[in-house]
């Protein structure tokens, strides 16, 4: 059953974090008597900078509100999803150090959207007594346009291609994919590719600042024969994808001054988030017609079969005081 021309369903969400240490000392160093030139309320927000402009979202969190919060909101209707057979991804959006790998992965006391979700898809099938399940994971990078798998050691690790099946099945060729039975088990891997970048733990931040991850849970499942009504499982398999993406930071031209490789990385990354918001401008808005190439970067191309159509999206946008403003910023929080 298709229908024609649905507008698929994407959340875009905000998310401002507070400010780190380090920022919160510079504002005492620089204060300075300026007015706050940002409000936010549940679904916008406005800034103030002589004309004011305001901004709207399906939701936008304040410094104030957890993790747990945001996955509760605006994630969760999503992971429900995807366990009774839709494919999904959730995205973390934003500049460098304003918060995303915060908000996916998290830490031990306070985890992200990421082990938020593997909790809740093991919760959910709990409750699924009439289905049985096959879990698998898969965690990859795209790096500079290259796909490598972050669930090998990092000796074997080599660049994978992203291939097309006859029914337009889009798969990553080689890719590891486990299987898990419990959430620890997907955590375990989880940290695994956490660890495997082949650049060492201390580059590990400045590295991923310029890689995107998709850590991808595919659930497969089936009715199970139920007895009771002499009813037989038919057999036939769903299989769905929930795709949790850590996007790289966008750069901004000017800022970057960037040469040589840095420089083509930087492009590259500039050029999966522009292709990224064009899928995501086209499905959620049908008077834009024309064709969508997914296959402009690696990262929408491998996620072609989870935009649109009837997947669910939902795009955090982590964002921190704006660095034009930022000093006046400081300043009003140091009155
Ligand atoms: P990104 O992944 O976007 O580069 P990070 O997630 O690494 O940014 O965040 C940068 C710093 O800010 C980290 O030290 C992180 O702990 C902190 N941080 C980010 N978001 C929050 C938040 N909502 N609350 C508290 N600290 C945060
Ligand atoms: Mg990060």
């Amino acid at each position: 059953m298709k229908k024609t021309m649905t507008v698929s369903d994407v959340q875009v969400c905000v998310r401002v974090r507070p400010l780190i240490a380090r920022e919160e000392s510079a504002a005492t160093v620089n204060a300075e008597p300026v007015q706050l030139f940002w409000k936010t309320d549940k679904k916008s927000i406005q800034i103030d900078d002589g004309n004011s402009k305001s901004f709207s979202f399906d939701r936008v969190f304040t410094a104030e509100e957890t993790t747990n919060q945001l996955y509760q909101d605006i994630a969760k209707p999503l992971v429900v999803s995807t366990v009774e057979g839709y494919n999904g991804t959730i995205f973390a959006y934003g500049q460098t150090s304003s918060g995303k790998t915060f908000t996916m992965m998290g830490s031990d006391h306070n985890p992200g959207v990421i082990p938020l979700a593997v909790e809740d898809v093991f919760q959910t099938i709990k409750n699924c007594p009439k289905k049985e399940f096959l879990l698998t994971v898969s965690y990859m990078e795209i790096c500079n346009e290259t796909v490598t798998d972050l669930l090998v050691d990092s000796w074997k690790r080599k660049p994978l291609e992203v291939r097309e099946t006859i029914d337009k099945k889009i798969y990553v060729a080689g890719l590891a994919e486990e299987m898990v039975t419990t959430s620890a088990q997907a955590l375990a891997w989880i940290w695994k590719g956490q660890n495997n970048g082949h650049y060492g733990k201390t580059k590990m931040n400045q590295r991923s600042s310029r890689s995107h991850t998709i850590f991808r849970m595919i659930l497969e499942s089936r009715k199970c024969s139920d007895p009771a009504s002499g009813e037989n499982a038919d057999g036939a398999i769903i299989v769905s994808h929930l795709n949790l993406v850590d996007l790289a930071g966008f750069e901004r031209a000017s800022q970057t001054g960037a040469e040589g490789s840095r420089f083509k990385e930087g492009c590259n990354i500039n050029r999966s988030l522009f292709t990224l918001g064009q899928v995501i401008e086209k499905v959620t808005d049908e008077s834009l017609k024309g064709f969508t190439n997914y296959r402009d970067s690696k990262l929408t191309h491998i996620l072609q079969n989870s935009l649109g159509g009837n997947a669910k999206t939902v795009v955090i946008c982590t964002v921190t005081l704006d660095q034009t403003l930022s000093t006046l910023q400081f300043g009003s929080t140091a009155k």
